[in-house]
């Protein structure tokens, strides 16, 4: 780095001429859903293929643990922050038409898009072209490459279902193709997300195999799931489902019968409209969300003898 200042963004060039900026002490919580998470030490914002490409290596090249993340809507970042180079791997909708493309084979079609296009625009411009399959993700935070670590999934449908390879880059420099079945995708798991962070490798982005379907039709069902999601959960700062849900059973109910809809500790609560969900009103910090998770583990293990594990992610010093 040329400076060491703080809390300050500088421009530098990373090699490989791809201008980016490289921020200093930035707080995590501008960049997760929950509005939680103390200073990264560095972060690169990774808007294409070419700039994550250039973030990662520079980060290998300086020796920094590295940190990919997407929307950030399925962290939980520490108060305490993280030490070495977060990239942000995300792109707004307006601009991740370059991020995808298509190829025609008949009855279906082979997308291919970048890690950091957003699963709800993924969703909504595949649907409207009849490609079907994706649009379960119209209404959901997040981009693809968050979506396919955490194998995310709505109205009966995963990423799973229609993931057809993945492109990885190693931190060592080597990008390799993977399929479908080495990534092992099963219930907002996958091989990926096994790892313990920080990972050796970032998803620059996925395949998917889709049919070809009724673009209005597919287009209807876009809209029928972000209207149930606007009916069902609540808006603000939250990630989602904490808890996944236990065999034969749902997270949300448990919590609910134990009393705890709407139960607050320090500045987060499980919220009123969805139990499973835990909303921050503003001035929560980590420990109250780790502090909220343990005591309904405890009381849900305490009343029903199962063992809730949570969904969200913890990354960073607590
Ligand atoms: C209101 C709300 C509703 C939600 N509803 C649902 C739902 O219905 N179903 C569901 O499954 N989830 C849901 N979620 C959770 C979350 O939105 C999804 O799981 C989403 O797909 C995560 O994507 P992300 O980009 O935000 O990932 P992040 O939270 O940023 O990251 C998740 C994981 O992926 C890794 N990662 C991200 N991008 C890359 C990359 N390019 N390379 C390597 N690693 C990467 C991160 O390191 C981390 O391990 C919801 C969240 C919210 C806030």
């Amino acid at each position: 780095m040329s400076s060491k200042t703080a809390g300050r963004e500088e421009a530098m060039q990373i090699p490989g001429d791809t201008p980016l900026k490289v921020v200093r002490d930035t707080p995590m919580s501008r960049y997760t859903t929950w509005r939680i998470g103390g200073p990264a030490d560095y972060l690169i914002r990774a808007g294409t293929t070419d700039e994550l490409v250039a973030a990662v290596r520079w980060g290998a090249g300086e020796g920094l643990p590295i940190y990919v993340i997407g929307g950030g809507s399925n962290l939980l970042v520490g108060d305490r922050g993280i030490r070495g180079l977060v990239i942000t791997a995300r792109t707004p909708g307006e601009r991740a038409e370059h991020l995808l493309t298509a190829e025609d084979g008949g009855d279906s079609v082979l997308v291919s898009v970048a890690a950091q296009a957003p699963l709800s625009w993924t969703g909504r411009y595949c649907s409207e072209r009849g490609w079907a399959g994706m649009d379960w993700g119209v209404g959901l935070p997040g981009a693809i490459g968050g979506a396919t670590v955490n194998n995310a999934g709505a109205h009966g449908t995963e990423q799973k279902d229609h993931l057809h390879s993945v492109t990885l880059l190693g931190h060592d420099g080597a990008i390799e193709i993977k399929d479908a079945a080495w990534v092992d995708s099963r219930y907002r798991m996958t091989r990926l997300k096994e790892m313990p962070h920080p990972r050796p490798w970032t998803v620059l982005g996925v395949q998917l195999a889709l049919p070809k379907g009724d673009p209005e039709e597919l287009r209807r069902q876009a809209d029928a799931h972000a209207e149930y999601r606007k009916a069902t959960q609540p808006t603000g700062r939250c990630a989602g489902s904490t808890f996944t849900n236990p065999p034969g059973d749902f997270a949300g109910r448990l919590l609910e019968a134990a009393g705890l809809k709407d139960f607050a500790v320090g500045g987060v609560r499980f919220s009123s409209i969805h139990s499973n969900f835990i909303v921050n009103d503003g001035t929560a910090t980590a420990a109250d969300v780790r502090e909220l998770i343990a005591l309904a583990r405890e009381r849900i293990r305490a009343e029903f003898g199962i063992d809730l594990h949570p969904e969200i992610e913890e990354i960073g010093e607590r």
